[in-house]
């Protein structure tokens, strides 16, 4: 378990902390949305933009071959992260959202009118519509998978949807609202007796749990750099190779090609074949500093941390007069939904913002979780490995005044 003495030194690395916000110092409470980043990442950026920056693959001089061992180098520290067979399963993209439309578009043009797809109740947009304009585009028949009242996933009702038509499974491993953990192992498993490849989105889970393709065995996975202490605009997307071999380009350009006449194209090698364009090397290199950073502290510490947090908060939170939380699932990462009453959730997030308390507020890209639970939208509360005990009764007190104002 991390202590406080550790908890202080990793705030250090995050100058941002230390500001002030409504006059009061920053209690940063939206790591879901995005997690803030160490002066590592930061530096290593200032460093390849003032020394180092050059394109990849495309030059034999000293810089461009210094910045392309940089941008392979992150993709290696990637494939350590998550245990892939091998770095040709690891492709950049700008993030989760076009990592799942990749798949959507590409692994996706194989299906046909009537194929079906089972997706959940609790999924991002991003994990929604790629499927959606997929259906728009070929007929395939989007099939979801609903919630019980804590927000675990109807495990039933899901094993029953597959059947001969079934294509794909495509669900997140854990829900950016709920906080819900789902035993994706388990879900995996199911899909491959049936013949049915699996998508997981991690974005969700990349920041805070130990990732291991080839124990999970999914045939996609998708996470974003900027959830994970790592710079904006990154994402990855995992995929086995005797997939990726057989799926065609999802875009065209440089970098994705091996020859090229105005008679005919063929493709680079994988992971090439799915990166057309330059890549933002620069964000893909200061990317390795933030798995770095994770490595230094433990994925399991964090995790442990974080939890603690959580249950800590929500135990006490649960003593509010007429809080209502969304999402008490007993496998549960460190998100906190909630609302007060009848209370709008925007209120009450612009009053914990007078408070220097920063939260989200709103349907999170969950629209069809929104509708389900009936609610316009909720506010949440999410915690990082920098975030601290002190931090979480701040929030606790400016929530109760927050509630008593709203009543
Ligand atoms: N999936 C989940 C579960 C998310 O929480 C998010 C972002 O919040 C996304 C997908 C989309 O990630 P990005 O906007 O980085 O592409």
């Amino acid at each position: 378990m991390l202590t406080d003495e550790d908890i202080k030194r990793i705030r250090k690395e995050f100058p941002i902390l230390s500001r002030e916000v409504s006059g009061r110092e920053l209690d940063y409470l939206d790591n879901t949305a995005t997690s803030q980043t160490p002066l590592s990442v930061v530096d290593e950026i200032k460093r390849i933009y003032t020394t180092s920056k050059a394109n990849v693959h495309r030059g034999v001089h000293t810089l461009s071959q210094e910045m392309t061992a940089l941008q392979e180098e992150s993709r290696e520290k990637v494939r350590k992260y998550i245990n892939a067979e091998s770095i040709e399963e690891v492709i950049f993209t700008r993030g989760t959202t076009e990592a799942i439309n990749l798949v959507a578009s590409s692994f996706g043009s194989r299906f046909k009118r009537g194929d079906e797809v089972i997706l959940t109740v609790m999924e991002h947009h991003a994990n929604i519509v790629p499927w959606q304009l997929l259906r728009d585009r070929t007929g395939i028949v989007l099939r979801v998978v609903d919630i019980d009242d804590k927000g675990v996933l109807n495990q039933e009702q899901y094993r029953s949807l597959f059947n001969e038509r079934t294509v794909m499974a495509s669900f997140c491993h854990v829900s950016n609202v709920l906080g819900t953990v789902n035993p994706v192992k388990e879900m995996i498993s199911f899909a491959h007796s049936h013949n049915v490849p699996v998508l997981v989105d991690g974005a969700q889970a990349a920041p805070h749990l130990r990732l291991d393709m080839k124990e999970l065995d999914c045939d996609f996975y998708t996470f974003s750099a900027h959830k994970m202490y790592g710079p904006t605009g990154i994402g990855v997307l995992y995929g086995k190779k005797k997939w990726l071999e057989k799926m065609p380009p999802y875009q065209g350009g440089g970098e994705m090609i091996a020859k090229v006449t105005f008679e005919h194209t063929t493709f680079a090698e994988l992971p090439f074949k799915f990166e057309a364009g330059t890549p933002d090397f620069v964000g893909i290199a200061a990317f390795s500093k933030a798995i770095d950073f994770i490595d230094s502290i433990g994925i399991e510490n964090i995790e442990a941390h974080e939890h603690a947090l959580m249950e800590y908060t929500q135990e006490r939170m649960m003593k509010i007069p007429e809080m209502r939380i969304f999402g008490t699932a007993p496998h549960k990462s460190a998100v906190i939904s909630f609302l007060v009453g009848r209370s709008h959730p925007y209120d009450l997030g612009l009053l914990l913002d007078k408070q220097g308390v920063e939260v989200r507020t709103g349907h999170h890209c969950a629209m069809p979780l929104m509708d389900r639970l009936d609610i316009p939208g909720t506010v949440r509360a999410s915690y990082a490995v920098y975030n601290t005990f002190e931090e979480a009764d701040t929030f606790l007190k400016a929530l109760t005044r927050a509630a008593a104002i709203l009543e």
